[in-house]
């Protein structure tokens, strides 16, 4: 029996980069897996092609984390097709990198409304129909504990919001044996940090192994902590950045 067989998840940003390789992973588990997208519906539905191939049922929905209706729409549309959410993996979000004075009140709304709203909005969607057990992860930054350069406050602040709220919802959800995770990871090769950008050899300066993470990690990290073998891991933010922060 595969880890996650009989499971139901949502990934949200799931048509590209880390939320794309999560959505595979979780498939390949054995989950039925649904995903959110918000600019690219050809890629989102690559994704669920990709997971109808393993033989687990997917659900493309297209919602905008900016708009907390979509976000809730969303967790709906994934009970009412897949019947529950046992996996909540929140890896939608931006990066906006630039000097803090440059930052408006709009910049400041968007960073928070899709990085930490968003997050709060899908997990109160979903608690009432995930049962005991379940599990909540949400891709944080090695970037909140250690920020290393200018130009990030923003991003930093927004995921390091999100290990008070990982925290905290572990406490809540004890009773119910759900555990609440954050991953947190370093430099991963994607569109939002390619390891040929013009940033990258400076990201490598500082991993202790000079060698940009795969989005296929960071979803072996999530697997984990979905899985039963993961039960024990609660509140934790779980850091795979090559040692950045070390
Ligand atoms: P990408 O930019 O490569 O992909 C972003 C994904 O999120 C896409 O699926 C995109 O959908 C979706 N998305 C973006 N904005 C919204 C929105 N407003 N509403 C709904 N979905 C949205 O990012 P990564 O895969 O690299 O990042 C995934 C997570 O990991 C993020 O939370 C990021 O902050 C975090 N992270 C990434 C690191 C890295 O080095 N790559 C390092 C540390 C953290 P669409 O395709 O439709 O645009």
């Amino acid at each position: 029996m595969k880890r996650l067989e009989n499971k139901v998840a949502l990934v949200t940003g799931g048509s590209r980069g880390i939320g794309a390789a999560i959505a595979k992973r979780l498939a390949a588990e054995g989950a039925d897996v649904a995903i959110t997208y918000v600019s690219s519906p050809e890629k989102a539905q690559a994704v669920a092609k990709e997971i109808d191939a393993t033989g687990r049922k997917s659900l493309v929905i297209a919602a905008d984390n900016a708009d907390p209706e979509a976000v809730t729409a969303a967790v709906n549309k994934t009970v009412a097709e897949l019947g529950r959410v046992d996996i909540l993996v929140n890896s939608a979000g931006i990066f906006d990198a630039r000097p803090f004075e440059t930052h408006t009140m709009e910049d400041y709304d968007r960073m928070m409304d899709i990085n930490v709203r968003a997050v709060y909005v899908a997990i109160q969607a979903a608690l009432p129909h995930m049962p005991n057990g379940g599990r909540i992860i949400t891709l944080g930054s090695n970037l909140a504990d250690l920020v290393g350069a200018p130009g990030m406050t923003l991003y930093s602040m927004s995921k390091s919001a999100l290990i008070g709220l990982t925290k905290g919802l572990a406490r809540d959800l004890g009773a119910k044996e759900i555990t609440v995770n954050l991953v947190a990871p370093g430099p991963t090769d994607t569109d939002m940090n390619p390891a040929n950008g013009q940033y990258a050899d400076y990201q490598r300066g500082k991993m202790a192994i000079p060698k940009y993470g795969s989005a296929e990690n960071i979803a072996a990290m999530v697997a984990l902590i979905a899985s039963e073998e993961g039960r024990s891991i609660n509140g934790a933010t779980l850091t795979v950045d090559g040692g950045v922060n070390a």
